[in-house]
């Protein structure tokens, strides 16, 4: 996966790419709060955000209403936020001795 955990990403899509994504959240940014690769999906903070309803449940300790949490998207919806050069990019790989060093390929700058 090229888009990690607490990465900033930008939405790419939203139309066109089901009803999760509301097309008011094209160009919105937000931290990755969870990645799913076996899904390729990713959950950004604040993005697909749904209400649901919460019975009361009096042993947790809550007592119902409305919850928000934000849904899984997939990752193709989204392009990672460099912090260099603050755009959104594509993402390339360069590898330095044994380990793999992501870059940006815009600036080419690691990120
Ligand atoms: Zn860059």
């Amino acid at each position: 996966m090229k888009i990690r955990k607490n990465d900033t990403v930008q939405i790419i899509a939203g139309d066109d790419s089901g009803k999760l994504l509301a097309s008011s959240d094209r160009g919105v940014r937000g931290r990755v709060l969870r990645v799913l690769p076996s899904r390729r999906k990713v959950v950004v903070e604040g993005v697909a955000v749904t209400r649901k309803a919460m019975r009361p449940d009096p042993r947790k300790g809550h007592r119902g209403g409305f919850i928000e949490k934000e849904m899984p998207i997939p990752v193709s919806n989204v392009m990672l936020v460099c912090r260099n050069c603050d755009k959104p990019t594509r993402v390339g790989f360069r590898i330095d001795g044994d380990t793999k060093v992501r870059i940006c390929k815009k600036c080419g700058q690691e990120v």
